[in-house]
């Protein structure tokens, strides 16, 4: 388990290195950040934002969506993998928010998983960046770094991580945190060749202790 002073120190390094711990993904309205993170399973963020500006032109409301024909939607995120299930869930998405939240994107973890297409991640990146709320946003990047920098046991599974992450990270700080771990990821703490030896969080990090610095 990480000291306190460790993981204060990693997370201050962190703000220093990446002062605006913003979404990557583009969008005006709320339930555009939430289709956006649907349409970027299994995709890149800067792909869905190359698509989304047609597809919100296309279909401007939410109300557009709901009465779309989920094909239609699919020729626009074509690029995006896994196209015709997604399109489903935004246009099935569409309708229930209109009909159950009023038009509105909920605010609770509970409500939003029982949205088409919403998981735990999804549903903690809304509560984070709509709600600001602690959120413990557990990708790819979050699980394999601080599985890396010991805040974790290791474990790939999103929902054990995002337990652990809860007891050492102040809930304040959780949400930057998360799209730090993202930037991180992209920058220095790639997944294949993680840069060690240039990277700032080597001394509180269990992985980078271990590895050969060139
Ligand atoms: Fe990743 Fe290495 Fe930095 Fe640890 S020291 S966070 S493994 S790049």
């Amino acid at each position: 388990m990480k000291s306190k002073a460790a993981v204060g120190r990693i997370i201050q390094e962190l703000k220093a290195l990446y002062p605006d711990a913003l979404c990557s993904l583009n969008y005006e309205k709320d339930y555009e950040l939430l289709f956006s993170v649907r349409l970027s399973a299994q995709c890149t963020d800067a792909r869905v934002n190359l698509v989304t500006p047609a597809l919100f032109a296309r279909f401007p409301s939410l109300e557009a969506f709901a009465q779309a024909d989920p094909e239609e939607v699919g020729e626009y995120i074509r690029s995006c993998g896994f196209f015709r299930t997604k399109a489903k869930d935004l246009v099935e998405c569409a309708k229930q928010l209109l009909e159950r939240f009023d038009g509105k994107v909920p605010g609770t973890m509970e409500e939003l998983t029982s949205l088409p297409g919403v998981g735990r991640k999804t549903a903690n990146l809304i509560l984070g960046d709509i709600y600001k709320q602690p959120a413990y946003v557990c990708d790819t990047h979050c699980i394999r770094i601080t599985g890396r920098l010991g805040l974790t046991d290791g474990s790939k599974d999103p929902l054990k991580v995002e337990q652990q992450l809860r007891k050492v990270l102040p809930p304040e700080e959780s949400s930057d945190f998360c799209h730090r771990m993202v930037l991180h990821g992209r920058a220095v703490c790639t997944a294949r060749n993680p840069q060690c030896a240039a990277c700032s969080l080597l001394g509180d990090c269990d992985y980078g202790k271990k590895a050969p610095q060139a």
